[in-house]
């Protein structure tokens, strides 16, 4: 359609966090243990968010580097960002700055649409990362917050819909394409 418009979404974090499984959780409903194992994967949903059918893209840097994404074909356009960390993690945490930074420099510019995602809160008895940390690194970059769990589906719509958010808030004209 013609009033489709198009998002693109890369979803980074360290290894392990869950990142395809929140990708698989939003696509394809359901939690599948150890999914794709290697390859650099991207999704396609439409989204409806505030009355507008967003055609989103979103990239999975399953199995790589961090920072592989940046450097790919994948790169060019993307909108936004989802930056995952879990919050049984504490190293995971600290990996969403230099990830962050990393964006920030590659990009060259101060601020980037971004949602900061604290991962597997399902796992309550092994969490390392308080919802108050998580929440004030988010502040800091001027990002979206929100915990959230692939394998219960909890807030995992939301991740993608506050990333549509933080997209809009930066692009106030309509922008189609
Ligand atoms: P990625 O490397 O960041 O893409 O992480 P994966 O999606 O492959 O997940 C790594 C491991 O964590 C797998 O064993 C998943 O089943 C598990 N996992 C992912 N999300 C959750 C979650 O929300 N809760 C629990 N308990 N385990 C999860």
């Amino acid at each position: 359609a013609e009033n489709l418009k198009k998002r693109k979404i890369a979803v980074l974090g360290a290894r392990s966090v869950g990142k395809s499984s929140l990708i698989v959780q939003f696509i394809e409903n359901q939690f599948v243990e150890s999914y794709y194992p290697t390859i650099e994967n991207t999704f396609a949903k439409s989204v409806k968010y505030r009355g507008a059918e967003y055609d989103c893209e979103v990239i999975d840097t399953a199995g790589q580097d961090e920072f592989s994404i940046l450097n790919s074909k994948h790169a060019i356009g993307i909108h936004g960002y989802v930056l995952v960390y879990s919050v049984t993690s504490r190293a995971s945490l600290d990996m969403i700055q230099v990830v962050y930074d990393k964006i920030i420099d590659f990009c060259g510019v101060t601020d980037i649409p971004c949602v900061i995602v604290g991962s597997k809160v399902d796992l309550e008895h092994s969490r390392q990362v308080s919802p108050a940390e998580g929440e004030k690194l988010a502040q800091e970059m001027k990002a979206g917050w929100v915990e959230t769990s692939a394998k219960t589906n909890l807030n995992v719509a939301k991740v993608f819909e506050l990333c549509l958010a933080e997209i809009e808030k930066r692009a106030p004209r309509n922008q189609t394409g």
